[in-house]
């Protein structure tokens, strides 16, 4: 059970270190609106990607986090991707996630590995996620929708590279894995906005040997992008799953727990009306 004791605030502060020391960019489109009949406007936008790294040499921990602990208190070690109203931008908890794979360039066993991740996500967040079956689509951006529709394509998992996917091109060699999420809603005439997380597609870099399961794995990099799917942003402890560097742990961490539940089932559901 790892504990945190650094503040949201603290937090704030070392994720922007660790982005400036790894040259991240969060690309964050700016928000679509165009105008519908009833007065609301349509918005949307998308997330990521945010690249996850092999873990490099020892981490090294702070005074802060060797502190005494705090206790019987959710860790607040968690960042939301995308904020509206003050709120996480996440899917409808309510209405199923469909997904799919392309493990044609992945590893043998690849595919239980995704699926054990999903079903992990699933459980934390109160979702229910339905496999459609295997996907030859390549995981790019251009998977993504542009623009609010009626129906979506499932989340794609899938494993690819950087000549293939742009997700990748141009990235540090010890980038693993990239995700992009896109949302649509609508703005209504008091200015306050509603949206969902309707897309999402991840891009698992093929040139990386990385073991299935265990720590810093496969398992490990999926849980990772699954929680950016879920709507969450990277954390300056380390000792999470979603740090932008890949700790050596075999399972979401007490605030990648906490940040999924805010939203996942408990936190309700999600209606663009
Ligand atoms: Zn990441």
């Amino acid at each position: 059970m790892s504990r945190s004791v650094k503040t949201r605030r603290t937090l704030a502060a070392s994720l922007a270190l660790v982005l400036a020391g790894f040259g991240v960019t969060t690309a964050l489109a700016p928000a679509m609106a165009e105008t519908v009949s009833n007065g609301l406007q349509v918005v949307g936008g998308q997330a990521g990607p945010d690249a996850a790294f092999k873990r490099i040499g020892t981490v090294r921990r702070t005074a802060v986090t060797t502190a005494a602990a705090r206790t019987a208190t959710a860790s607040t070690s968690y960042t939301f991707s995308t904020l509206l109203n003050g709120q996480p931008v996440r899917w409808d908890p309510c209405t199923p996630i469909r997904w799919t794979a392309n493990t044609a360039r992945g590893p043998a066993g690849g595919l239980e590995v995704l699926q054990e991740a999903v079903t992990r996500i699933a459980q934390v967040t109160g979702t229910t996620w339905q496999y459609v079956g295997a996907s030859t689509a390549n995981a790019t951006s251009a998977y993504l929708p542009k623009s609010a529709q009626a129906s979506y394509p499932p989340v794609l998992l899938g494993w690819t590279d950087g000549a293939s996917s742009d997700l990748l091109a141009g990235q540090a060699k010890s980038v693993l894995g990239m995700t992009r999420t896109a949302w649509f809603g609508l703005q209504r005439p008091d200015g306050s906005k509603v949206a969902a997380t309707r897309a999402a597609v991840i891009a698992l870099d093929s040139a990386d040997t990385l073991p299935l399961r265990g720590a810093t794995s496969w398992k490990a990099l999926a849980l990772h992008e699954l929680g950016h799917v879920m709507g969450l942003g990277h954390v300056g402890d380390r000792t999470q799953l979603m740090a932008n560097v890949l700790p050596p742990v075999t399972d979401l961490q007490a605030g990648d727990r906490a940040g999924l539940v805010r939203v996942g089932r408990t936190a309700g559901c999600v209606v663009v009306k």
